[in-house]
């Protein structure tokens, strides 16, 4: 490999080169055990290890506090959609949602299914182009929980600070910016994140689930569908997935040691800003769709003045060595997304890149 590209995928995406790396140096002959780890048994020493120091790190990177159990699951933030009406609407209550987005949408899609469901605040008509504030919505006497999606990858809008739904438990999908900012857990019942963006390779979910929560999970779901099951096992129920929980575990060893969540924020300031301050420098050529105070850190959506320009753009990028840069199919446009394993430096190329681009094309 003569040059690694920027990858600006939204998922999956770039991941620490130091962590690809000792996942290579360590595959074959893993700790000259005389097999790879995705060969031993889960029950095994070394595979032990991996799964409570992977758990330790989530615990310690996120600083999710005793009150909250820490679980590694498959199926995806996907199957949380389902997963989370199933375990949490119990005695009759409504589930609550805040729609953002083609995210929420889907969660909301699963869990009417599964009971009762109320939006109680929608941006479909504005778009979703922003989150909406504090005053603008009102929990239901009788909600089990308020959902929402606390990063929409498509639309890039972020929340900077979740709700405080006080006695109402908090539900967020954190797939898309979970480890770019400190949590605070005061305020957050049950988190859940798809791996493949700020924790690893597809294959893995985390759950983090407040244990008061938790005890209060319906009890008669299929195994596999109760977190009870897996709260109970640490994870280790059923077979996890092995290989995806390793290499988490060496990105999050990455992520300690380049200072943690307070520097990856700083981080994604920086990169989310180099975009942002050229967009907002380039006099209306670029324009960002979203709300200013919406904007999300992690997925800069933009538009150039025409569809024409926005397929040279991504041509041209992609020959400067700057991958991924489409905006989903469901939006078009352009979008950098840029999680935790892009450099700031990337950003700053693709702010460059953008400028020489507008120089020869306005
Ligand atoms: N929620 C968000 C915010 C996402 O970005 C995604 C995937 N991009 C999902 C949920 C679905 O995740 P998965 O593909 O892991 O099921």
């Amino acid at each position: 490999m003569k040059q690694r590209i920027y990858n600006f995928s939204a998922g999956p995406c770039t991941l620490p080169l130091p962590a690809l790396q000792r996942a290579q140096a360590d595959f074959v002959d893993y700790q000259a055990a005389g097999m790879s780890l995705i060969e031993m048994s889960h029950r095994g020493k070394h595979y032990d290890e991996v799964h409570y120091a992977a758990m330790a790190n989530v615990r310690e990177l996120l600083a999710a506090p005793q009150s909250h159990d820490v679980l590694f699951l498959q199926g995806g933030a996907t199957l949380q959609f389902a997963m989370v009406p199933m375990n949490l609407m119990t005695g009759g209550k409504t589930a609550e949602f805040l729609n953002t987005g083609t995210w929420a949408k889907k969660a909301i899609a699963d869990a009417e299914k599964i009971g009762a469901t109320r939006v109680i605040w929608s941006g479909e008509t504005e778009n979703f182009t922003r989150i909406p504030v504090k005053d603008e919505y009102r929990l239901g006497a009788d909600a089990a929980y308020l959902h929402i999606c606390g990063n929409e990858t498509i639309g890039g809008i972020e929340y900077h600070e979740y709700p405080n739904t006080a006695a109402v438990p908090l539900v967020a999908d954190m797939s898309s910016h979970i480890m770019s900012r400190p949590v605070d857990w005061s305020r957050v019942d049950l988190a859940y994140a798809g791996a493949q963006k700020n924790l690893g390779p597809a294959g893995l979910a985390l759950v983090i689930i407040n244990k008061t929560l938790l005890e209060k999970c319906k009890d008669d779901l299929p195994a596999y569908l109760s977190y009870k099951t897996h709260a109970g096992k640490d994870s280790l129920y059923n077979t996890p997935p092995v290989f995806a929980i390793y290499m988490m575990k060496l990105i999050l060893e990455w992520v300690k040691s380049e200072g943690g969540l307070a520097e990856m924020e700083k981080r994604a300031l920086a990169r989310s800003g180099a975009i942002y301050d050229t967009i907002d420098a380039s006099e209306g050529w670029y324009r960002c769709p979203v709300d200013r105070a919406s904007r999300s850190r992690m997925n800069v959506c933009f538009r150039l003045p025409t569809e024409e320009l926005e397929q040279k753009f991504i041509a041209e990028a992609l020959e400067a060595k700057f991958s991924g840069l489409k905006g989903h199919r469901s939006v078009g446009g352009c979008r950098a997304s840029m999680y935790n394993a892009m450099p700031v430096e990337g950003a700053e190329r693709l702010a460059e890149f953008m400028l020489k681009f507008k120089k020869d094309n306005a």
